[in-house]
């Protein structure tokens, strides 16, 4: 199949920032791409080659969306599956599998995959509502503390709740969910693994991830983890599993916990470019997205190694700041040797909103981490003065 400056055409489902940096790539290679996203004012909008405006869960936009193309790839996993499988049925080469797919929409699914495939994660219960879990509770069989995770449609953190008496129960929406024993990690790590269509097979260096404490979510991702070698190479053999139990092509983001006795438990997947993998753009001799692209074209992969040192750190939207963004101190950080802001294209700034990352990257990772650092209390994403607190 020839891919480059030809009639092949390139499906990705969702517009969002993962669209956006996946197109820088499909147009280094001219490569034909077709988007589709629900906002109009999506990320993706402008470097596709045709920009779709529609449902993603829909069965017949998302159906007649994979009629135009040659290969659908996604870079969100909230699809609609029953399309995906009609079209995989009928000859299109869907890459991550529907099957995959639906195992990974759903975390109770998700998490059994695991105990199946003899993958260590921590014990898990599933609950078809919050009655069921509360029944749990009452006969002993579900004790405090414990991990409440919405089963479907959960992201960054929002479906997440540490519960550790009836009282964190009580905002919890009544939806089909999952209770995980806590488990007390000393890091929390992540392996991007690429595999291709033939099943050729890279792994990412082990990336290092530190949490908002309030956000929930990711701070810094360090890459290379300051970690054990021993430690290391652990996750990458985990995160090979993971990647071979799915017979996933294309990219698994495979998160872990390293616990204090450094065992590793995988607490999750995504199987796409993943924010964890952002620092590959500037640090690595191939980026994530590259390698993805390959893999779902099933191209020869490309090197996964690190040039240098990195580290991303996420622009999230400021506590108090809602309307018209602006980007406060950005030229001071761009002054910086090695800093490179990543700006998705939204308009629109809401407290945690993911607007952006800033990758630094230095030979040398203790300045690296100093100047990320730095990075971090200079650029606020705030809102134009016109648009003050409580505004549009
Ligand atoms: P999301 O899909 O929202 O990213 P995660 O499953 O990754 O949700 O959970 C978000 C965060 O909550 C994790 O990064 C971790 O900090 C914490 N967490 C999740 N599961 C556990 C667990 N079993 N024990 C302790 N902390 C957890």
């Amino acid at each position: 199949m020839n891919y480059f400056s030809s009639d092949f055409k390139l499906g990705i489902l969702g517009g969002g920032q993962l669209g956006k940096m996946l197109l820088t790539e499909t147009r280094k290679f001219d490569i034909q791409t077709l988007v589709l996203e629900p906002s109009e004012e999506a990320p993706a909008r402008y470097s596709c080659n045709g920009f779709y405006k529609g449902s993603l869960m829909d069965f017949d936009t998302v159906y007649q969306f994979g009629k135009m193309v040659n290969l659908l790839t996604i870079e969100i996993e909230n699809v609609n599956l029953d399309a995906l499988d009609k079209l995989e049925e009928e000859g299109l080469p869907i890459y991550p599998s529907p099957k995959t797919l639906r195992l990974i929409q759903n975390k109770g699914k998700q998490k059994d995959y695991y105990v199946s495939n003899d993958i260590p994660t921590s014990p898990h219960q599933r609950f078809v509502d919050l009655n069921d879990l509360r029944n749990a509770l009452a006969k002993d069989e579900l004790e405090f503390p414990f991990v409440w995770k919405c089963a479907q449609f959960g992201y960054d953190g929002n479906g997440v709740k540490i519960c550790r008496s009836a009282l964190d129960l009580v905002k919890l929406p009544d939806v089909e969910c999952i209770a995980e024993e806590m488990v007390p990690f000393k890091n929390e790590l992540a392996v991007i693994v690429a595999r291709s269509v033939s099943g050729e097979v890279k792994t990412y260096p082990v990336v290092e991830m530190e949490f908002h404490p309030e956000a929930n979510q990711v701070e810094y991702v360090i890459c290379p983890a300051r970690i054990d070698e021993k430690v290391a190479q652990k996750a990458t053999e985990v995160a090979l599993k993971v990647s071979e139990a799915f017979h996933h092509v294309g990219l698994l983001a495979v998160e872990m916990f390293q616990t204090e006795n450094d065992e590793i438990l995988v607490n999750e997947v995504a199987p796409r470019p993943h924010n964890s993998g952002h620092y590959s753009i500037e640090a690595s001799y191939t980026s994530q997205f590259e390698n993805h692209l390959r893999a779902i074209l099933n191209l020869p992969l490309g090197n996964t190694d690190s040039k240098v040192a990195g580290i991303m750190v996420n622009l999230v939207g400021e506590e108090g700041f809602s309307g018209q963004v602006v980007y406060e101190n950005i030229e001071k950080i761009m002054a910086i040797n090695g800093v490179t802001p990543h700006i998705y294209g939204k308009r629109e700034t809401r407290p945690f909103r993911k607007m952006g990352h800033v990758t630094i990257v230095n030979e040398d990772m203790t300045e690296a981490r100093r100047i990320a650092e730095e990075v971090k209390n200079s650029i606020r994403v705030i809102s134009s003065p016109l648009t003050p607190k409580g505004g549009i």
